[in-house]
């Protein structure tokens, strides 16, 4: 039996049996990993409450022949009460886990990018000072670089000119300039990849500045940049309420 150690978000929890529930986690070194926690739908389980989604904790495990056993849980950040309680906040949240989770395929793979990305999300989520909405978008925006699939923003995504451009085609990678643009490019607004580039940089002065119709319509070209490399819509996206304002 080998015991170990490791910090993750909680993204997923299954019901097991009885009384037993499955924990899918990102984790700072095994990437992801999916453990069973034993008794804690006992109301007496005295690690139930740490293993929700949005929950940040602390983990001891030992390898089990199918499945790794959590022994035992600390929490580092309780994230979820606050993002729970709030839809918007809810929403976005989910997202983050969600992309998360599809983000980090393989078990055991390291992720610590990634899962830093989403503590931060996390956090600023529960900690209700930005439009859930940004905080959604720039993680998406980091996911998708961490990826290797970030959008262009500024310069042309086919031939490399330095923008500012007029047009976006999710299919050639984002920003295009004229003579690249191919037909059915979206027209976004000039705000709008500014604000793209200041989600992506983590530029919050900038971002925060921005206006509703700029969000609304780099939330789209997010939304639609990140589908159409997942190749499959994210079930929890468009969930999601956009409340910019
Ligand atoms: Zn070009």
């Amino acid at each position: 039996m080998t015991l170990y150690r490791d910090t993750g978000v909680v993204l997923r929890v299954q019901k097991l049996g009885e009384a037993d529930r499955i924990i899918t986690m990102i984790t700072r070194r095994y990437g992801k990993l999916r453990a069973v926690a034993k008794g804690v739908r006992r109301t007496s389980s005295r690690f139930g409450a740490r293993l929700e989604p949005f929950c940040h904790v602390d983990v001891q495990c030992y390898t089990g022949r199918t499945l790794d056993v959590i022994t035992q849980v600390e929490t580092i950040d309780a994230f979820a009460p606050r993002i729970v309680d709030d839809y918007q906040r809810y929403t976005a949240g989910c997202a983050v886990l969600e992309t998360a989770e599809r983000l980090s395929a393989e078990e055991g793979e390291p992720v610590l990018r990634l899962y830093m990305l989403v503590a931060g999300a996390l956090r600023a989520l529960s900690a209700g000072e930005r439009d859930p909405s940004l905080v959604l978008d720039a993680f998406l925006m980091r996911a998708m670089a961490y990826a290797g699939w970030a959008p262009a923003v500024f310069e042309c995504a086919r031939c490399g000119k330095p923008g500012p451009h007029h047009a976006f085609n999710v299919p050639a990678g984002g920003a295009v300039c004229d003579d690249c643009r191919p037909p059915g490019s979206a027209s976004p607004a000039r705000d709008t990849f500014v604000l793209m580039d200041a989600l992506m940089h983590g530029v919050w002065e900038r971002a925060d500045e921005s206006a509703p119709a700029a969000r609304r319509e780099a939330s789209g070209l997010v939304a639609a940049h990140l589908q159409w490399h997942l190749e499959r819509q994210l079930r929890s996206l468009p969930l999601v309420e956009r409340r910019s304002q």
